[in-house]
Parts: structure tokens; C-alpha cells; sequence
């Protein structure tokens, strides 16, 4: 007997033998999970969570640590700041070797897949999932196609020296250009397409991060941030809220969502401030991401507008969107490195940097039970223990032509 089902949030159904499944007749919702156990909240790392779409899992992985802030609790005034870390930082047990909180996410993905007779999988990314790809296909034989923008190459690194697992295409375009190759490679060798958002084993494995949170804090936050890209990260903390709510030992409100984007590249923030369930065309304009320090929070194709989406999260908890510049991010950045001694990528910047906005207009209160997630950190940390080494992509793609990929992968996999 398994422990959980699928349910479509749109018409209410239970979807039957599915993996990643989708409604056929809800295109516009999102599948979720749906727990028939209680909430166990042994302290056995990311695995002693039942609330996972796994049974038996063998990868080891890490989780995020949680603590309460002093450092950064001071210079913001903050008397309950929690921090939930997802990174390398071996001076508090954490240890997750490829630095950001995807980790958890492609662990979880992949014990759901093989699960599932799910044998490889084609992934497109900006950087921070690739790369937890590309280690977990190293330690385990799994196989992947990664495809990944141009601009991203230079944060791939791997942390194994002899793994040549995945296979990396890259594409002279952005991440909405790697999702569209991707489709592409999946119809030509017949791997699945990872799903994105639509996987709910993903959108669990990130929300995992509020469980983890809850194990150390004992109750739910009354506020979290976050910054936000494609959204799957908050949607699946969000849904971790629900279903902690419906348990009612851990608070019987659902927290308040924090969410921030990097300027000027802001749809969801525009998109909010117009109280629009659509996103524009202008504002997801390629241009805009140039000017961006935060590349992994580049995605044109957010989950916002589907039902149980970010709109819907804004809307339910009565969130609020910010937009921070890169020099908010990088002075952030800095704060927390200073106060709380690691250093941080980008994105927990301007999750910081939004915090520092919600603290300077008076949207949080000082005694209030804040949730800050700094969703990677430690990469300079990690680069003083370890070697790195750069990826060597299979191709680098500029018309993504469908005979040219094809004759590509072909040579590749018969070598
Ligand atoms: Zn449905």
C-alpha cells in the first residue's frame, strides 16, 4: 500500500498508475500530492519524512540546516528570524555538496522515477538544477540530458573527477530556448522530459525545505521569503503549508509568502501589482534578462498562472511580491555573510534583500516568527575543500535545427 495519491486540483480526481501525471481533463491545474499518514517528524535526515512520493529510497542525500539568527537578527531588528540554509556549510552539518537546495528537489525526483520504471530523464536548466543532475547521475549511473543557456555554462562544475555521466547540450539562447530544445531531444530519443513544475515529486522534494523547518521550529512560521524563478520552489513549500495546516498540531494559519524577483526582470511582481493572473508578453522580454545578476531566477514560463500556482499563493495568503536591484543583492549578500559567516549565491540575496524591504515598510513586525530561505550558499566554502571541474558540454546548439541535434546525439550515443 502506498502512502500517498494523486490528486488533480482542478476537478478533484484521484489519478490512477501515474507518474508525473497530468488531468486530461484540467490542463490548466496542477496534480498534487495527497498524504493519507500523519506527519512524522523523525529526525532521520531527508528520508525520515514521510511525506515524500518515495518507498525506498537509497540515495544519500543531505538536508538544509535550520537555525535562529543572531548575527542577521541584530542588524534588522528581528527578535524570531529563522534561517533555513540549503547549501554547503560543514561548520553546521550541512552538507550539501552541489550548493543549493536543488539537491533535495533531484533527489527526490530521481528515487520517484526509478519508482516509476522512469530510466533517464532530458532536463532543462539554468544552472542549479543541472548541476544537482550531473552529481546525482555520477553517484548513481542514472542517466541525464542536460540543456542548459549559454550564459549558464560557467556555474557548471562538477564535483567528480572521474564522472563523465550526464550529457551536456547548450544552447545559444536563455532558459526558455533550453526548455523548448529539451522538448525537442525528448522527442528524438524518446527520454522523458523531467516535467518542471507539473512533477509533483519535484515541487515536494523543494517543499521538504518547510518540513525541515518545522522539525526544528516545532510550529509553522507566520512569515516566509523567498526569491522566485520558476516558482516551483514556493508552490511546493506552499503546498508542504496546506497540508501541515490540515494537521493542525503545527499552527492553523498558513504563512504569509514573501516572494521576490531581481530588477528589472520582474513578471510575477508586474503581473501582482496589477492583480493579474496573466503574465505579459513585455515583461518577460529577453532583453531584461541581461541585465540581471540572479540567471537561475530567469524563467519566462513561471508557474504563476496555473491553478495552484504563485497567483493563487499570493492571493490565499495574502503575500506580497517585491522587486530588488543587483546592488540590493550584492550589499545582501554581504550582510549575511558578515553576520551570519557563509556566503550565499545570488538568489539568497535577493531573498534577503527582500526581507530588508518588508523590514524597512513595516510588513513584518519585530516579534514576528519570520522563515528567510536561503535557497544556496557555500559554493566558496566548498571550492576551499574540494576541486571542481569545469563541464564539458556535448554541443553547443545556435539554431537548436532538429536534424542537427539529432545527428549530435546520435554520434554521442552510440559512442
Ligand atoms: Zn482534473
Amino acid at each position: 500500500m502506498s502512502h500517498f495519491v494523486l490528486r488533480c486540483r482542478g476537478c478533484g480526481r484521484i489519478l490512477k498508475d501515474s507518474y508525473c501525471a497530468f488531468c486530461e481533463h484540467c490542463k490548466g491545474s496542477l496534480v498534487i500530492t495527497e498524504y493519507t499518514e500523519p506527519f512524522k517528524k523523525e529526525d532521520k535526515g531527508l528520508w525520515g519524512f514521510n511525506w515524500l512520493p518515495v518507498h525506498h529510497p537509497s540515495i544519500h542525500v543531505g538536508t538544509p540546516v535550520v537555525y535562529k539568527s543572531e548575527g542577521l537578527s541584530e542588524k534588522l531588528g528581528l527578535k524570531n528570524l529563522y534561517i533555513v540554509f540549503s547549501g554547503y556549510w560543514p561548520e553546521r552539518n550541512c552538507l550539501l555538496r552541489t550548493c543549493t537546495f536543488k539537491e533535495i528537489e533531484v533527489a527526490t525526483v530521481i528515487e520517484n522515477a526509478k519508482e516509476n520504471r522512469i530510466n533517464g530523464f532530458v532536463v532543462a536548466s539554468a544552472g542549479n538544477t543541472a548541476r544537482a543532475f550531473a552529481y546525482f547521475s555520477v553517484i548513481t549511473g542514472f542517466p541525464v540530458i542536460i540543456v542548459v543557456p549559454l550564459a549558464c555554462l560557467k556555474e557548471m562544475w562538477y564535483v567528480h573527477e572521474n564522472g563523465n555521466p550526464a550529457t551536456f547540450v547548450v544552447i545559444d539562447g536563455d532558459y526558455a530556448d533550453a526548455i523548448d530544445l529539451s522538448k525537442r531531444i525528448s522527442e528524438i530519443t524518446g527520454m522523458p522530459f523531467e516535467g518542471g513544475v507539473k512533477n509533483p515529486a519535484k515541487r515536494d522534494g523543494l517543499g521538504s525545505v518547510l518540513l525541515s523547518a518545522v522539525r526544528v521550529i516545532g510550529r509553522l512560521p507566520e512569515h516566509y521569503f523567498q526569491a522566485v524563478g520558476s516558482g516551483a520552489g514556493a508552490i511546493g513549500v506552499y503546498e508542504m503549508a496546506e497540508r501541515l495546516i490540515r494537521e493542525r498540531r503545527f499552527g492553523t494559519k498558513l504563512p504569509r509568502f514573501h516572494l521576490v524577483q531581481n530588477l528589472p526582470f520582474v513578471p510575477m511582481l508586474r503581473a501582482w501589482q496589477r492583480r493579474s493572473r496573466e503574465i505579459s508578453p513585455e515583461d518577460v522580454d529577453p532583453a531584461l534578462i541581461e541585465k540581471i545578476s540572479t540567471r537561475v531566477l530567469s524563467s519566462r514560463y513561471p508557474a504563476y498562472s496555473v491553478k495552484g500556482g504563485i497567483y493563487d499563493i499570493l492571493e490565499t495568503t495574502e503575500g506580497q511580491m517585491y522587486g530588488v536591484t543587483n546592488d540590493e543583492i550584492y550589499s545582501s549578500m554581504e550582510l549575511f555573510a558578515e553576520s551570519e559567516g557563509i556566503d550565499i549565491v545570488p538568489a539568497g540575496g535577493a531573498a534577503l534583500a527582500g526581507l530588508r524591504q518588508a523590514v524597512r515598510y513595516e510588513l513584518v513586525g519585530n516579534e514576528d516568527l519570520i522563515l528567510l530561505h536561503i535557497t544556496g550558499g557555500g559554493e566558496e566554502r566548498y571550492k576551499r575543500d574540494f576541486r571542481t571541474y569545469p563541464v564539458k558540454p556535448l554541443f553547443i546548439s545556435k539554431r537548436s535545427q532538429k536534424e542537427e541535434i539529432e545527428e549530435a546525439l546520435c554520434t554521442h550515443l552510440r559512442s
